[in-house]
């Protein structure tokens, strides 16, 4: 079992030392979730701000967790947020084994070769199970692009 923190939380900061405290891993996402400006950051900046800094917090020395099969995940489709993860993980000496980067399932299949050709670890999300209508519906919702993300697929497979 790992911890999903959303970047776009404020509570989230804490929450991360809390957990790394616990040993427990943490998989960072920006958030899909539409939040009061009471709890959650408004702008796409300040979101993209706090997951590279999140993300810097979980890649230091001390934020990574050991080798095993639970590893701490940076969970992004943004070049961006990629490259500067890539490059502070490889200025700290993180070695691949460490953390993994994570997509979601034929999302960004460029960004995805990208990385395993650098050398880091990607795991694919493949949502499934019987409740795989209401996480599609919210999906969408979270991104109305993913209905024509989708019927692309479907048609061209
Ligand atoms: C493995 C994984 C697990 C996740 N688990 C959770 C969770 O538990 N809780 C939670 O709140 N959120 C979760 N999310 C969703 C996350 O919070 C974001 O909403 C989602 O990843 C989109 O943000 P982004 O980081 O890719 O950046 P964005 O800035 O939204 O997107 C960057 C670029 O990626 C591409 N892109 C992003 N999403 C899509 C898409 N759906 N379809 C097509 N292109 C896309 C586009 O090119 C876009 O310009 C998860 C995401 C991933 C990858």
């Amino acid at each position: 079992m790992g911890a999903v923190l959303q970047a776009s939380l404020y509570r989230s900061a804490a929450d991360r030392q809390r957990l790394r405290e616990q040993g427990i891993t943490v998989r960072l996402v920006k958030g899909a979730y539409l939040e009061p400006a009471s709890l959650a950051w408004p702008r796409k900046e300040d979101v993209d701000a706090s997951f590279d800094k999140l993300a810097e917090q979980m890649l230091r020395p001390d934020g990574c967790l050991p080798d095993g099969p639970l590893r701490n995940a940076l969970a992004t489709h943004d070049r961006e947020r990629l490259m500067r993860a890539q490059r502070f993980a490889a200025g700290m000496g993180v070695r691949p084994q460490q953390f993994e980067f994570q997509m979601l399932y034929g999302i960004r299949r460029d960004l995805q070769r990208e990385l395993l050709k650098a050398g880091w670890q990607v795991r694919i999300y493949i949502p499934y199970g019987t409740e795989w209508f209401p996480y599609f519906m919210r999906r969408l919702a979270e991104r109305p692009a993913n209905l024509v993300f989708l019927l692309r697929n479907v048609l061209a497979a």
